[in-house]
Parts: structure tokens; C-alpha cells; sequence
């Protein structure tokens, strides 16, 4: 069965660098993919743009595609956004259905701070996107539950609903939405680091720019 991959965050902005790894793991996977921003993300600072504008750049991001979706669950439950609770309520609706939770190398190595995060692999596989200048920097615990886990080829996560852990090799591209906001905020115009869609609506940026 073709796995329901979700990639989280808090796209506070969205960037093509989300973008094109969601769609390099949506061809590696032969998925469908799903971006998926959070509201109050527990292990970090609460973004700048309020929810509504982070949905509107991600609606105009998507515009016109159909391979990567948007869900906004985590916004309409409000409060913390525990991915254990998310990837429940999604195991809960789609069966046995191959899922995969997809985490930038920095985010995956972040796992063991994550409420439950030993949890995350009863409910889904991992899918671990490169990214440059983050490479297996992993506690021994992290490591340990990977071991096991790790499969070569990223097309074996359409053998089982859950528990693997694949890497997936995407284009390195050095952005992140912190250089957007920085770039925003010193009055510069990230225009081609931005989705072509967002530049239309120019005034969803004005959030990042006071
Ligand atoms: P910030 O700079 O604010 O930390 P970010 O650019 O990392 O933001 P997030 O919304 O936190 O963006 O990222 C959502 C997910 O996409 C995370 O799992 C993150 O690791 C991954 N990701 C973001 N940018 C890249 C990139 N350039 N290459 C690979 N993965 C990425």
C-alpha cells in the first residue's frame, strides 16, 4: 500500500527548501505527503506569524499541485502539538496503511527530547531527511532504537505500517526559515528562497518584517 507520509513543523515561513524535500520524499517513498504545521511546538519558542498566516502561505505554497497536501489538525486541537497524539489519531483513520512521521536530520536528532518518542515508532516509520551540517550527531539511546530499524531501500516502508527507519538522500539545500525571517527583518526580499506562489500575496510576509 502507498504510505501517508506527514512532514511537521512550524513553517514560520514555509520555504522551498520544504518544498523540494517533501517532494524529493514523496518520489523516494512513492507516497503522498502531507505538510503539517503545529501550533504550540513544545520544544521550541512559539513562531512569529500567528496560525493563520502560516495556513495562508502554506495554501498559497501548495497552490496548483497536487503531490504534497496540507493538514492543519494540529492547529484546529490547539494547545501543545504532541506528534504521539497526531500520529495516533492518524493510525486511528487510516489502518494499516504504511505511515511515516518525516523529520529533518536536525529534528530527528532532536527525538529523545519529544514527549513519548519511543512511541513514535509503534505508529509510524521514520523517513530522515538530509540536511547539511546535520549529520548522525544522535545520543547512544537514539542510536540504540534506530539500529534495529534502519532499511536500505526506502521502498520497503510499503511492507508494513510501522517501525522502520529510512534515510532519505534529498538535495542539500542550506535554508531555513530562521534565514527568511532574519533577511525579512533587515528589510532584504528572500524572493527566490521563497515558494513562487507567496510572492503574489506579499502582504502574508508583513508578520516577519516588523
Ligand atoms: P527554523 O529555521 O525556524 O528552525 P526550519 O527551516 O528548520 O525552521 P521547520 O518548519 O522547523 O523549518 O521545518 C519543518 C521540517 O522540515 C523539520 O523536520 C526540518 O528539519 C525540515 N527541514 C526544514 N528545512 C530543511 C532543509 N533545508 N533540508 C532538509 N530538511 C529541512
Amino acid at each position: 500500500m502507498r504510505p501517508l507520509a506527514v512532514l511537521g513543523g512550524t513553517f514560520d515561513p514555509i520555504h522551498i527548501a520544504h518544498l523540494a524535500v517533501a517532494w524529493e520524499a514523496s518520489e523516494l517513498l512513492d507516497a503522498d505527503v502531507r505538510l503539517m504545521p503545529a501550533s504550540v511546538p513544545p520544544h521550541r519558542s512559539p513562531p512569529i506569524a500567528d496560525a493563520t498566516t502560516r495556513v495562508a502561505l502554506l495554501r498559497a505554497a501548495l497552490r496548483g499541485q497536487d503531490r504534497v497536501g496540507l493538514d492543519t489538525r494540529e492547529l484546529a486541537r490547539g494547545g501543545p502539538s504532541y506528534t504521539v497524539d497526531t500520529l495516533a489519531e492518524l493510525r486511528g483513520e487510516i489502518g494499516e496503511r504504511p505511515l511515516v512521521l518525516l523529520l529533518g536530520a536536525d529534528a530527528f536528532a532532536g527525538l529523545p527530547s519529544w514527549h513519548h518518542w519511543h512511541e513514535l515508532f509503534e505508529l509510524a516509520h521514520l523517513g530522515v531527511l538530509s540536511r547539511p551540517g546535520h549529520a548522525g550527531d544522535w545520543t547512544a539511546e537514539l542510536a540504540r532504537e534506530v539500529a534495529s530499524r534502519r532499511v536500505a531501500d526506502p521502498r520497503l516502508l510499503h511492507t508494513a505500517p510501522a517501525g522502520m527507519v529510512a534515510a532519505l538522500e534529498v538535495t542539500p539545500l542550506e535554508i531555513s526559515a530562521t534565514r527568511i525571517r532574519d533577511l525579512l527583518q533587515a528589510g532584504r526580499d528572500p524572493r527566490w528562497l521563497l515558494p513562487p506562489g507567496i510572492r503574489d500575496d506579499a502582504g502574508l510576509l508583513d508578520a516577519y518584517r516588523m
